[in-house]
């Protein structure tokens, strides 16, 4: 959907361009944890996923894909879900 709605926009701005945008995003993300606006944080959690997406759009990387590949329902280091790591 990212790819559809942005890559024209995003391949132009560039993967450091983008990259910015991402840590502007996950700073405002920050800032709504930190405040009582549950709406907010949904907002800026939807941004960092759609800043992400657009990263990844723009490097050739399949983010469902990956995230599948690397999580597969299971934690990838213990290999069991939920995760029985220690912290
Ligand atoms: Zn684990």
């Amino acid at each position: 959907m990212m790819r559809t709605l942005y890559f024209q926009k995003d391949s132009k701005r560039g993967i450091k361009g983008t990259y910015n945008w991402l840590l502007e995003e996950l700073g405002e993300l920050e800032e709504a944890l930190e405040g009582e606006n549950k709406k907010g944080a949904e907002r800026e959690f939807a941004d960092v996923m759609a800043w992400l997406a657009s990263l990844a759009n723009i490097t050739g990387v399949d983010l469902e894909k990956a995230a599948i590949e690397k999580y597969d329902s299971k934690c990838p280091k213990c290999r069991q879900s939920p995760c029985q790591c220690d912290f």
